[in-house]
């Protein structure tokens, strides 16, 4: 009976010595992960100047995000926050910076779903709305819907007293001439080449100190897009998900992304396949994406703090604080 006392008393010290050694403390881990697009990014396209901009309104999107986890808030509002300072950043391809229709106009997508309850809120092609976000975040919370569109989700916004901006607002000179440039070559020869060169969507996920994750991504969606066009962000599932194991953003060619149902495939392999969530979004962005010639990538986000952030492009613009508290900030591989 001693020796039974001695063994169990040594198996629960070893029990603890290795629970402390997994984490970096007791505290339940926190983290966030966050993009602004991957697409084809070349070092000698973007001056250091624009690199230095982009980078700190990367940071700043983070540590705001980071700092509502550490307060205690919740995911959902930590990447709320997130999306809300992307959108408003010129540099991206969300809210003012969005890229441009054919017809020279900004009509945007944004989506955001809550891993615990599986709620979630979408609008796609809204013209007025400053940040989309919001809106979706309203469809999830104060409406019986998951998905609004056009004139329809920005009579909803007017009820809920979100703010409304002018066109010009949404106008950047940096993406207008990137529209001239694509409009000349679209009225060209290579008329029917698809504009994969001005992604830049925003996303973010993150787990707060209940456990609890939550997913939020935002665009203007594909350059020279027409007919209504709507890609991936605001199709739950598609560019945005989460549960209660998984959260995924994506940023990329939305229409294999649809395909695929990106986001929720990639939860899907971690729920009934037993993988990792950064086997599973390797698997998804690395091979099935390109396999039907499609690209792109996923900003991934475990349970357990992990953070994986894999892309086929030469570049992706992404900054994460994972569980361990271990923070990067990146644009090429
Ligand atoms: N996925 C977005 C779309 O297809 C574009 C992007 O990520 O930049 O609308």
């Amino acid at each position: 009976m001693l020796e039974f006392d001695r063994l169990l008393r040594n198996a629960i010290f070893i029990a603890l010595l290795f629970s402390g050694s997994s984490g970096t403390n007791a505290d339940p881990p926190i983290a966030i992960a966050i993009h602004g697009g991957a697409g084809t990014i070349s070092k000698s396209e973007i001056s250091e100047a624009r690199e230095t901009e982009i980078r700190a309104d990367l940071a700043k999107a983070l540590d705001a995000g980071y700092a509502i986890l550490e307060e205690g808030g919740t995911a959902l509002d930590a990447v709320t926050r997130v999306v809300v300072l992307l959108e408003d950043s010129p540099h991206f391809n969300a809210g003012r910076g969005a890229v441009f229709t054919a017809d020279g106009r900004n009509e945007l997508d944004a989506a955001i779903m809550d891993g615990a309850t599986r709620r979630a809120g979408a609008v796609a092609g809204v013209t007025r709305i400053k940040n989309p976000i919001l809106l979706a975040r309203g469809v999830m919370e104060r409406s019986p819907h998951v998905m609004l569109i056009g004139g329809g989700a920005e009579a909803f916004a007017a009820e809920l007293k979100l703010e409304f901006a002018p066109p010009e607002y949404f106008k950047t000179e940096d993406r207008w001439q990137q529209y001239l440039r694509a409009k000349a070559q679209a009225e060209g020869p290579r008329a029917m080449l698809p504009a994969v060169n001005y992604f830049g969507t925003v996303g973010a996920v993150a787990l707060d100190a209940k456990g609890e994750l939550a997913a939020a991504t935002s665009t203007g969606g594909m350059m020279m897009k027409r007919y209504g066009r709507v890609g991936d962000v605001p199709i739950i599932g598609a560019g945005t998900f989460a549960d209660r194991n998984c959260a995924v953003s994506a940023t990329g060619w939305g229409e294999f992304f649809i395909r695929l149902n990106v986001a929720a495939d990639i939860c899907a392999r971690v729920a009934y396949g037993k993988f990792s969530v950064a086997n599973a979004a390797d698997e998804v962005v690395l091979k099935k994406v390109p396999e039907l010639g499609g690209n792109g990538g996923v900003i991934a986000l475990g349970a357990d703090g992990r953070v994986r952030m894999p892309f086929n492009t030469s570049g992706m613009y992404r900054a994460a604080i994972d569980g361990r508290g271990k923070r990067v900030i990146a644009i090429f591989p």
